[in-house]
């Protein structure tokens, strides 16, 4: 501020000295005049200078307008540069903190956008601010063109709009998402959280899976108990007539026969329930155990036999081709279940008299083909897909009567994903069935003749 009063001072005094140069005495007063105007100019020539500076950097808006250096400080004498250099110190210090903020603000709606639920931002008017990627997927909205659009006007939905409209957000809301339709539906779980003055978070989840999980549990849950209820209705139904009547020794061994089928028939349903979940909960098979293909298809023709002669007095024609001698590896006593559930079925299906031809073939890739043909009544197209469902059954009461639980192919499915392999099945109506389990190259080996 000292130099400010110098340069002032010097100003009148040269003013002054000029004058009195020029006209002694009588020229010191306008002399001193004429300093001060100078000083005066030349003051709010810099002041000028400062002004359009500063409104300059005013106008600067956008980051790049931040950025530029077109306007750069004006140099200035005295106080007026003290003043430029402090602003601009100010300016910078503004700058780097607007530049720090709005990285932290992309950095924040990064992690928004990387969120695997939709994130939409309202303000008190219920207006959407800001959304996510996934939630224009959810909603189908334009993260563009929807921005300050009212949310009701976008999702339509009549159980959205209660739930906005109630401001009980202490729960969800389920409604079908963007592109739902009754082949494939989409069901979102949205749920709203109140924040600073009236503004809203809406986050969704696409909850198709769980619910379809959920669906799929209870259906398993209602096919269990109805396969238990019924043998377990006969047996208590015998256990009371024995109980209560008394019979001749011939009904009394009829009764006990029907009642030992009917607990096998539960036995086996918790026994193919077993294998499933422990296909379900074990680790999946190494490549280290090798057992011989012989050994597996002697094992199944054994049971083959048994089941023909139990079931049909004539028997069926079954032929039985091991092939080439290979190992498979895997656990053997799953491989087992998953062959002999094919033959057995095999046999069960196909009419007394009937041919089954079991074979294994090594395949010119290096794979190797289990196959089990049969002469039964075949498999309708539609049917096909949906075989190895859990206790689907194209024909009840023959899977009934043969002893099957609807729970095979379902086991042969498992035990084929977890080797590796391909289950593969053909069949039409009146022409018999093929089904084929194909193990990958690496988990069969052929063996030297001896
Ligand atoms: P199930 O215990 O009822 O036999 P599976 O899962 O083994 O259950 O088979 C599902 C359904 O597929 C059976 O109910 C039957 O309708 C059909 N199926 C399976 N194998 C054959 C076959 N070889 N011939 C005809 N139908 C078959």
């Amino acid at each position: 501020m000292i130099n400010r009063w110098i340069i002032f001072a010097a100003c009148l005094f040269a003013g002054g000295g000029l004058g009195w140069w020029a006209a002694a005495k009588d020229g010191l007063g306008l002399g001193l005049l004429l300093g001060a105007f100078v000083w005066l100019v030349l003051d709010s020539l810099y002041v000028g200078r400062l002004l359009r500076w500063l409104r300059t950097e005013q106008s600067k808006e956008t980051p790049a307008d931040l950025a530029s250096t077109d306007a750069s400080p004006p140099g200035l004498p005295g106080v007026w540069g003290e003043v430029v250099d402090r602003t601009r110190r100010l300016l910078k210090n503004r700058d780097q903190q607007y530049r720090e903020s709005q990285a932290r603000l992309d950095e924040f709606l990064a992690a928004m956008q990387a969120s695997p639920s939709g994130v939409v931002l309202l303000d008190a008017q219920g207006r959407i601010e800001w959304c996510n990627q996934m939630a224009t997927q959810h909603f189908g909205f334009d993260a563009q063109r929807d921005v300050m659009q009212h949310i009701g006007n976008l999702v339509r939905e009549p159980a959205f709009n209660a739930y906005m409209a109630s401001g009980d957000f202490s729960h969800d809301v389920v409604i079908p998402g963007n592109f739902s339709t009754p082949a494939r539906p989409l069901k979102l779980s949205v749920h709203v959280h109140g924040y600073g003055k009236d503004r809203k978070l809406l986050l969704s989840r696409d909850i198709t899976a769980v619910e379809l999980a959920e669906a799929m549990r209870r259906d398993f849950v209602a096919n269990v108990s109805h396969e238990i209820r019924t043998p377990l209705t006969v047996v208590s139904g015998f256990i009371e007539t024995l109980q209560t009547l008394p019979l001749k020794e011939a009904e009394r061994s009829r009764y006990l026969a029907l009642m030992a089928q009917q607990s096998q028939r539960m036995q086996t349903l918790v026994s193919d329930l077993l294998t499933l979940s422990r296909l379900e909960g074990s680790p999946f098979p190494g490549a280290n155990d090798w057992m011989t293909t012989s050994a597996l298809f002697a094992q199944c023709e054994q049971e083959a036999r048994a089941l023909s002669v139990l079931i049909a007095p004539q028997g069926h024609q079954l032929e039985f081709e091991p092939g080439p001698p290979c190992e498979i590896s895997g656990i053997q006593t799953e491989l087992y279940s998953a062959m002999s559930n094919l033959v057995t079925n095999a046999v069960r299906y196909t009419p007394e008299g009937g041919l089954v031809r079991v074979s294994w073939t090594l395949l010119e890739d290096g794979r190797g083909e289990f196959k089990v043909k049969d002469t039964g009544p075949g498999i309708a197209p539609e049917h096909l897909p949906r075989l190895t469902e859990r206790f689907y059954r194209v024909d009840r009461s023959r899977s009934r009567e043969t002893g099957g639980t609807g729970l095979g192919l379902a086991i042969v499915k498992h035990v084929a994903q977890r080797h590796g392999a391909e289950l593969h099945i053909e069949s039409q109506p009146g022409h018999g069935s093929c089904f084929s389990i194909i193990f990958p190259a690496a988990r069969v080996r052929r063996l030297q003749a001896a």
